[in-house]
């Protein structure tokens, strides 16, 4: 099926009504109840065509789906044995910010690289000589996934999230209380995480990212190879595992896609060999994830038959 700008713009108009039982998550700066009924839709396919219909100006953080982005820096850094060994591999049925499952979990592993705890265990395993060095790199590499020479930090938004990180500091303290967390890495792993989340994108971002990933670590529009596909694949594994926080699995049941969803209600997925898709949708459900966006994202696969375990 061809994807026409029309065709989308008929699954806007259809999923947007179910923004209105949501939140918008009001700490982030930039995001307030007039975006609650926003919804946009950017589709880039590894053949080159990109659509979008929607709300598709609207620019927003990172947040979580910069989880991706720091996993792959230090898998490229430290290979999967190594990363592994401070993070689990395991879903979670908790909130991705808990700090519970820390006290019970293996060794006080977290449980996997997409809740915050393991996140920030992640940021503390990145090359670089301190925070602002590690940051550049990020960043860096998210430019040129996007093709987009003006991502940037928003200022606002990180000084918001350290304003209310106290959630995250006491993840990052507990972790150092057990061993999880090097003592010297608590808090240059925390202001890490603190700025990756606060990167600017918009959808066209997003669906960059997603095509990256459905193209296996080589950007499908300028044939550079960034990162190495056997890294590319396990993160894909872990989106479709952990990606939409504790609702992971009715995704992966009812969509069948890779995909990492952020606070601001941004859904990034990738279709493997096929296309990447970057969503934004601010009313979001009590799990964290964005109602409309969720819809939009089930009603594609459904059309577009892109559900991995289905047959063609
Ligand atoms: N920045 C927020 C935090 O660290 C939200 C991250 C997210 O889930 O998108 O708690």
């Amino acid at each position: 099926m061809e994807i026409t700008r029309e065709y989308l713009q008929t699954v806007v108009n259809k999923c947007k009504p179910f923004s209105a039982n949501g939140s918008v998550k009001q700490y982030i700066p930039g995001l307030d109840n007039s975006n609650q009924n926003d919804l946009g839709i950017t589709v880039i396919t590894l053949d080159g065509q990109t659509v979008s219909a929607g709300e598709t100006d609207l620019v927003f953080t990172l947040q979580s789906v910069s989880k991706t982005i720091s996993l792959m820096v230090a898998l490229q850094d430290f290979g999967k044995e190594a990363v592994f060994q401070k993070v689990g591999m395991e879903p979670t049925d908790d909130f991705f910010n808990s700090i519970a499952n820390l006290e019970t979990y293996q060794q006080h592993k977290p449980y996997n690289p997409f809740i915050n705890s393991g996140a920030i265990a992640v940021a503390s395993m990145i090359n670089g000589n301190n925070y602002l060095e590690r940051f550049e790199r990020i960043l860096e590499l998210v430019r040129k996934i996007t093709n987009n020479p003006s991502v940037s930090l928003n200022k606002d938004v990180l000084e918001a999230e350290k304003r209310n990180g106290a959630r995250n500091r006491s993840l990052a303290y507990y972790m150092e209380s057990t061993g999880a967390l090097d003592k010297d890495r608590v808090e240059d792993a925390l202001e890490l995480y603190f700025r990756i989340n606060s990167i600017n994108v918009t959808t066209h971002d997003l669906a960059k990212l997603g095509c990256f990933f459905a193209n296996e670590g080589v950007s499908p529009h300028t044939g550079e190879k960034h990162i190495d596909g056997r890294h590319i694949r396990t993160i894909k594994a872990l989106m479709m595992t952990s990606g939409m926080y504790n609702e992971s699995g009715e995704f992966t049941v009812e969509a069948g896609i890779p995909a990492k969803s952020g606070i601001c209600g941004s859904i990034m997925a990738a279709v493997p060999g096929k296309m990447g898709i970057g969503i934004i949708g601010p009313g979001i459900n009590k799990k964290g994830n964005s109602l409309a966006g969720g819809k939009m994202l089930k009603l594609l696969s459904q059309d577009l038959q892109l559900n991995m375990f289905h047959k063609e």
